[in-house]
């Protein structure tokens, strides 16, 4: 019996080369769903506009981005992986249910007014209030049934699926009410101890070289009671010891056990979990190379995903034109 795999939408902004967080934080999960889902994966370069209008360099960072997506495992057979931009059914589905929402429910979305508050935003434009309506055209273009976030993505899930049900009782039955899925990962934190952010430069990159990786983990920050060997450390508020837990995870009685006592040194401990880093992210750089050596290869996977994209995003745009009965 041929079941329909239920559909995956999930993207990211293309701000460039990724970091740790993005792997243990969507990748490994959106490469493990692979089989299981029919997955759909977009790189958002209008949403990327939201809150920054400069375009110089966004090709690149998609590229880059990509490039990222295929080293961590995902295949361009199952998943396929498409531009925003070159879809232009997002902008036209988005208009459409720009008008099935109030701006007051927009401006009401925690999210939103988190980035707000973070990114000390004085003024918000028109695009990033509607973030979240762009965001249901993206999932709801593909029919997606499950979206995996992090958990302060839920309410944006929410306006989906309330944008899906209006659309469907004022002219037909076209979307699924999707779901969000969370992603089950331990958040890395960055290595001052912070959020991981490439804006604060506290993050180690898919595309570190072994060199870079050991130099990056010698700065990072431990138990600031730990001052030598010797001294007793308490790894549950070290981040390095929850690196170990990612990437070391067979070792870490024995290191737990031994930083308790003393015995074991950060600078020692650092190194063992720089190495397994290393060792953890050997296949993505192996990856990495051949793609970066066959550029052609990564635009003809793009160029393939975005007329696979583009096909299903006709029909679902024309179900839409029926039910409104445009004609
Ligand atoms: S020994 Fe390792 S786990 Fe313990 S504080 Fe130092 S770096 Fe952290």
């Amino acid at each position: 019996m041929n079941i329909k795999k239920k559909i995956i939408l999930s993207g990211m902004r293309p701000t460039g080369k990724l970091h740790l967080g993005h792997l243990t934080g969507a990748l490994e999960s959106w490469v493990a769903m692979q089989g299981e889902y029919q997955n759909y994966h977009l790189i958002a370069d209008y949403h990327a506009l939201t809150t920054n209008p400069d375009t110089s360099g966004i090709y690149e960072n998609s590229i880059d981005m990509l490039i990222d997506w295929l080293s961590a495992g995902l295949d361009p057979e199952k998943s396929p992986m498409f531009r925003q931009s070159k879809i232009k059914e997002h902008s036209e589905l988005h208009l459409i249910f720009s008008m099935l929402i109030t701006a007051a429910r927009l401006e009401r979305n925690p999210t939103l007014k988190e980035q707000i508050r973070d990114l000390n935003m004085d003024n918000v434009v028109y695009g990033h209030l509607g973030y979240p309506v762009l965001q249901a055209a993206d999932i709801l273009l593909y029919k997606g049934d499950v979206v995996p976030v992090g958990e302060d993505q839920l309410p944006h899930i929410e306006i989906t699926r309330e944008i899906a049900r209006r659309f469907n009782t004022q002219y037909a039955s076209v979307f699924p009410e999707p779901e969000g899925k969370i992603t089950k990962f331990a958040r890395l934190s960055g290595l001052d101890g912070k959020r991981m952010s490439k804006s604060i430069g506290n993050t180690i990159l898919l595309s570190d070289s072994p060199e870079v990786i050991t130099k990056k983990l010698r700065t990072a920050v431990t138990d600031p009671q730990k001052l030598r060997k010797g001294d007793p450390g308490h790894p549950d508020i070290c981040l390095v010891f929850d690196y170990h837990n990612k990437f070391n995870h067979s070792e870490i009685p024995e290191i737990r056990e031994n930083c308790k006592s003393g015995k074991l040194g950060c600078v020692d401990c650092k190194m063992n979990c720089a190495k397994k880093i290393i060792d953890a992210l050997a296949p993505n750089r192996e990856k990495r190379d051949y793609y970066e050596s066959h550029m052609d290869k990564v635009k003809d996977i793009l160029a393939d995903g975005e007329k696979h994209a583009g096909t299903i995003a006709e029909q679902t745009m024309a179900e839409v034109h029926e039910a409104m009965k445009l004609g």
